[in-house]
């Protein structure tokens, strides 16, 4: 690399949210000199109840990963050692048990704000990584030995560039690279809640008519993050309901789960979509990971534990190469990943296809389904390996 080293990276990774300040931190740990571009500081959320509005589910695999980068041990998540899913149509739930599996958790909840800024604390002191906070790339040009990204003003030249600036891409979009793009024709209403009863370290699912409802842990037994996936209309007309009316239609649809829902923070509404971008690697110098690679519908809690995936995945296939963006060296990691993607996306479609199924005979099946797979302890366990990042399917395609 030519002219002035300070402009000149090994890497450069776009968006410092928890996936790509992950990946920053891992390479800069290995000695890679990088550089972290984001357009604003991370930030700490917290409502009135304590908690960040935005609180996500980490498998045994995601806090594999962070505790090899040393952030685990600054990190206050929340273990949840069960999960319990339920209908409104039906008699029959499946429990799923960290125990099952001969473990003390079943993964961890997170609250996102602390994540990342764990990560950028770190990043701040590393002699190998250069923050660049409060700046978008205004121009991003591969070439045939860099890429070069224009910065604040200033042209940064890098061997590999990391797209890792979320669902709404914009090096996606200016690199002209499509995403398949799938509305789920719902959206997710999240706030934190207080109830009466505590939530026992469990995650709580119930699928309703239409769509599912989750209870999340929160930091202390009595609050819980609230998920739920719903049409548009449900969820308009949720949010003009006072505080009052929303906690009595929240405490009646999670069948009270965790007792009476007593004070909640504020509502918001997002719309839920999926998607997988058309390349994960569209320039031999080029990675897409994290949420600009593919976006989950969030009812399986998958989206940021695919993105540490892409992190985990990266730094092995990182590891030892000259040069970070050399011909082919990105092409089986791509096809992998994208692959991976596609699976998720196509399971979760079928997922919240098959419970919306109205049909009498459909729900009969459906609850005879369940329980058998409740009842039939091998295929639990397997399919708590896989949703915990440890399985077959998850290790094929890192
Ligand atoms: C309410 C909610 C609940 C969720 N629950 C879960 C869960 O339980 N489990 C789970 O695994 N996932 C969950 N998800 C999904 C999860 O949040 C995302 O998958 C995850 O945050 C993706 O991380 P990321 O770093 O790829 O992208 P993001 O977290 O979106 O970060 C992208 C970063 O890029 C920056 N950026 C954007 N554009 C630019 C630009 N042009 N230049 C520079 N920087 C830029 C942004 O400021 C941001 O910091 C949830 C999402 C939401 C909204």
């Amino acid at each position: 690399m030519a002219e002035g080293f300070r402009e000149d990276f090994e890497v450069a990774v776009v968006g410092g949210g928890p996936v790509g300040a992950a990946a920053a931190l891992g390479l800069a740990e290995a000695g890679r000199r990088v550089a972290l571009v984001e357009r604003r500081q991370p930030q700490i959320e917290v409502g009135p109840l304590g908690m960040d509005l935005r609180t996500l589910a980490l498998s045994p695999a995601s806090q594999a990963l962070l505790a090899g980068l040393g952030l685990w041990d600054g990190l206050k998540p929340t273990p949840y050692r069960a999960m319990r899913v339920w209908e409104e149509r039906g008699t029959a739930a499946i429990r799923f048990q960290a125990s099952d599996v001969g473990r003390a958790e079943l993964g961890w909840m997170q609250e996102y704000g602390p994540l990342a800024q764990a990560a950028w604390q770190r990043l701040a002191e590393h002699s190998h990584a250069e923050l660049i906070v409060g700046q978008a790339p205004s121009a991003v040009e591969p070439q045939r030995d860099a890429v070069a990204i224009d910065v604040g003003g200033r042209r940064m030249r890098a061997r590999l560039l990391v797209a890792a600036d979320g669902a709404q891409s914009r090096v996606r979009e200016r690199l002209g690279v499509k995403a398949q793009v799938q509305d789920t024709g719902q959206v997710a209403l999240v706030s934190v809640v207080r109830t009466t009863a505590g939530h026992g370290s469990t995650a709580w699912q119930r699928f309703l008519h239409d769509g599912p409802l989750a209870l999340l842990p929160g930091h202390d037994e009595s609050t819980a993050a609230l998920v739920w996936s719903q049409s548009p209309t449900a969820a308009a007309r949720r949010l003009d309901l006072d505080d009052g009316a929303f906690s009595a239609e929240l405490t009646r649809q999670s069948e009270a789960c965790m007792g009476e829902v007593c004070a909640l923070d504020r509502r918001l509404t997002f719309p839920l979509v999926q998607s997988v971008a058309a390349s994960f690697n569209p320039h031999p110098r080029v990675l897409l990971i994290g949420d600009a690679a593919r976006v989950l519908h969030l009812m399986a809690g998958l989206g940021l534990n695919l993105g540490f995936e892409d992190v985990s995945g990266l730094l092995r296939t990182a590891q030892g190469a000259l040069d970070p963006g050399a011909p082919g060296l990105w092409r089986t990691f791509a096809r992998r990943r994208k692959a991976r993607a596609q699976a998720m996306v196509r399971m979760l479609a079928t997922l919240q296809g098959f419970y919306a199924f109205k049909q009498p005979a459909i729900q009969w099946l459906r609850n005879t389904g369940v329980r058998l797979v409740n009842d039939f302890a091998p295929l639990k366990r397997q399919i708590i390996i896989e949703a915990m990042g440890l399985g077959p399917l998850a290790g094929r395609l890192s």
